[in-house]
């Protein structure tokens, strides 16, 4: 079976957030299972290397306002076709925004244009290769469905919700200039209150939407999580379907990650204590062996529900642990992190800034990681927590709440806790959980317990694959 995966960014080659990490990491899953996975995405300037080494497969004279055209390249294990469009790609910086913070004013073009390649692609195939599904995710690639409304014996197309909070809205004057058919602007397609909707036009025409996990499928029906788009989901609930995403377990794993000063596995946590001793290093931290060090790796967000976390520090402080903190991204949170780690030296340390090997480092030396979001489809430092036993304290939502097991009395007596979860978002609730952290912490029986039951959890793609493949096969006809 041949898919198309399409999206705006794709680890190890350019990253965000979690999207990337998803896109760089399932299609390995998927081709053990004899699924062929191709991915097109935008040719940053990042890419230059890897598309340099590949085969040019289609050419554009005029792709809304320039010459484009994709070259077919294989790195990291991964099929990549590579849309080269200078005039929407070709630019220093950020992928989304320009360097004062404010979206690409062409993004209606820059991720129209992906789409758009991607339909053709779909209806005409490539290389002399055929999609029978089309995968797109999240908005940037949530127009395809709508190119392919007008197309007879186009594949079927999924849409998958990374995150409903970013929607894509543009002005509908531009309908005409992306060719996109101007029938489908209504509020049941692709009309979100007077604008042009990418995500809604996906979420009104895909033949499937899955969202990345069971909890914020549910949630997106609601006002509360659905941002506006309740409605439409609550339309197409027969169609959704919630899927946990998976971490790639090869290149996060603590038994050989070579990030580490000292690898460790369920059986030897003692090696974890020369990591501590270097995230304390790294953040200027006192270790204190009584106490845990807790560790947040982080976009700077209110939807990451870090400003509450600023609130409770007191508390931590006073309870002898410690806190690392690792993000980047609202300049206001930013600063108060700094601030911080200047009011509390030796117990709060700070790195604001974006540095994988940092992350990998603090995953592998905190004993726990802070996660307190508002809201989080499905999060994936909680799942890096697991893997490397570093205990995640959640709030009860979203993928959180799918993905950890809340220390309650029950399960710790029966072995299966792995975390501290509480709800809803307030500093007293995010208190009452790092005081159980604290607690558990002081009791080395109960901590082992947890830690190596979280070590054990699964948090690879295996589950997640066998149930996008029945998927694939449902909308392909292939079962
Ligand atoms: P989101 O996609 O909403 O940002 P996820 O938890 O799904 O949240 O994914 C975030 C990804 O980005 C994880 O792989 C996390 O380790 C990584 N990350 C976030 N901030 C940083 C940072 N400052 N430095 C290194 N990695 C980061």
């Amino acid at each position: 079976m041949n898919i198309l995966f399409v999206a705006s960014e794709c680890g190890p080659f350019i990253k965000t957030g979690g999207l990337a990490d998803v896109i760089g990491s399932f299609p390995k899953t998927l081709a053990g299972m004899g699924i062929r996975v191709r991915i097109l995405l935008p040719a940053y300037p990042p890419l230059g290397q890897v598309m340099a080494a590949g085969e040019p497969v289609r050419a554009m004279d005029n792709l809304l306002g320039g010459a484009a055209r994709v070259v077919a390249a294989s790195s990291a294990g991964l099929e990549l076709l590579l849309l080269d469009a200078p005039h929407l790609y070709e630019r220093p910086g950020n992928i989304y925004v320009d360097a004062a913070g404010r979206d690409w004013s062409d993004n209606a073009f820059r991720f129209g244009a992906l789409s758009k390649v991607a339909a053709e692609i779909a209806i005409s195939g490539i290389d002399g290769w055929k999609p029978d599904v089309v995968h797109a995710h999240d908005w940037q690639a949530a127009l395809i469905p709508a190119y392919l409304k007008a197309a007879p014996g186009a594949p079927p197309t999924i849409l998958t919700i990374h995150n409903i909070a970013f929607q894509g809205l543009f002005d509908p004057s531009l309908i005409a200039p992306l060719g996109l058919p101007d029938w489908l602007f209504h509020p049941e397609g692709m009309e979100y209150y007077g604008h042009l909707g990418f995500l809604k036009a996906g979420i009104a025409f895909a033949q499937k939407v899955t969202t990345v996990s069971p909890t914020y499928a549910a949630e997106i029906m609601t006002p509360e999580f659905g941002m506006g788009l309740e409605g439409i989901v609550t339309a197409r609930a027969a169609d959704l379907t919630g899927i946990l995403n998976g971490i790639e377990l090869v290149a996060w794993n603590p038994v050989d990650d070579l990030l580490l000063p000292r690898n460790y596995s369920g059986e030897t946590l003692k090696n974890k204590a020369a990591n501590r001793a270097e995230v304390a290093r790294r953040f200027a931290l006192d270790d204190n062996q009584n106490a845990p060090l807790f560790c947040v790796i982080s976009r700077m967000t209110t939807q990451k529900g870090l400003d509450v976390l600023l609130e409770v520090l007191p508390r931590i402080v006073a309870r002898g642990a410690r806190l690392a903190v690792l993000g980047a991204g609202d300049k206001g949170i930013e600063a108060r992190f700094a601030q911080a780690a200047r009011t509390w030296p030796g117990a709060v340390g700070c790195v604001i800034g974006y540095d994988e090997p940092l992350s990998h480092l603090m995953l592998g030396g905190s004993d726990a990681i802070l996660v307190p979001s508002r809201f989080e489809p499905c999060g994936l430092t909680q799942l890096y927590g697991l893997r490397y036993g570093t205990l995640p304290v959640v709030t009860r939502t979203g993928g959180l709440a799918d993905t950890v097991i809340d220390a309650d009395p029950a399960a710790i007596a029966a072995g299966t806790a792995t975390g501290f979860q509480f709800s809803p978002v307030t500093p007293s609730t995010l208190e009452g959980a790092i005081d159980r952290a604290c607690t558990a912490f002081r009791d080395p029986q109960v901590w082992t317990s947890m830690v190596k039951a979280a070590m054990a959890y699964p948090v690879g793609w295996e589950q997640s694959a066998k149930a996008y493949k029945a998927l694939y096969d449902a909308v392909s006809g292939a079962s």
